[in-house]
């Protein structure tokens, strides 16, 4: 996943998750003994996308990296917003398994998980949408999960934004002081 990121925090967030997808990818293929780059890869990797719900969601996107779009030639999931093979294996890796963390509150990993997939597919969603997601992001991989009020307060301070200053703003306080009076 190229950058470039809103801020320095959703950076490292973004290049420790791509790190972790990569390695549940790797352990998975190794513990079948298959070899990086194989057919035999592309071949596991299609089994895991077409059952995401045996796998940690982790693992389903390293499969889904490892494949291209028979219809758009794109990497699976990244081609167009139009590319209906595309939008229907990204909303099929919704179905991957989630399990909370140790030491995290009940609900972190649905939403690391949802704000993971909107960031990898960043395309797919509207300035709106992608700026809370991406915002939050870099709490959510330390363990932290904002209340429903905090999210929700969140939201009505961006919906006062444009959106060429959702795409820009780096940070919630950047939020706060825009909405300032509006
Ligand atoms: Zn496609």
């Amino acid at each position: 996943m190229a950058g470039p990121w809103r801020s320095p925090a959703l950076a490292a967030a973004v290049a420790r998750l791509e790190d972790e997808i990569r390695d549940a990818w790797a352990r998975l293929r190794g513990g079948l003994d298959v070899a990086p780059g194989s057919p035999e890869e592309s071949e596991l990797a299609w089994l895991v996308v077409d059952d995401p719900g045996a796998y940690d969601w982790r693992t389903v996107d390293g499969a889904v990296d490892r494949l291209t779009c028979p219809d758009c030639g794109a990497r699976l999931t990244a081609g167009p917003a139009t590319c209906e093979t595309c939008e229907f294996r990204h909303r099929m890796r919704f179905g991957a398994r989630e399990r909370d963390r140790p030491h995290v509150p009940p609900g972190n990993e649905h939403a690391l998980r949802v704000a993971t997939a909107v960031t990898r597919s960043r395309h797919r969603y509207s300035p709106r949408a992608r700026v809370g997601y991406e915002l939050v992001l870099p709490d959510l991989l330390a363990g932290a999960l904002p209340t429903t009020p905090q999210a929700q307060a969140a939201k009505a301070l961006i919906n006062t934004l444009a959106d060429d200053e959702c795409d820009r703003v780096a940070s919630l306080a950047e939020v706060v002081e825009l909405a300032r009076g509006r």
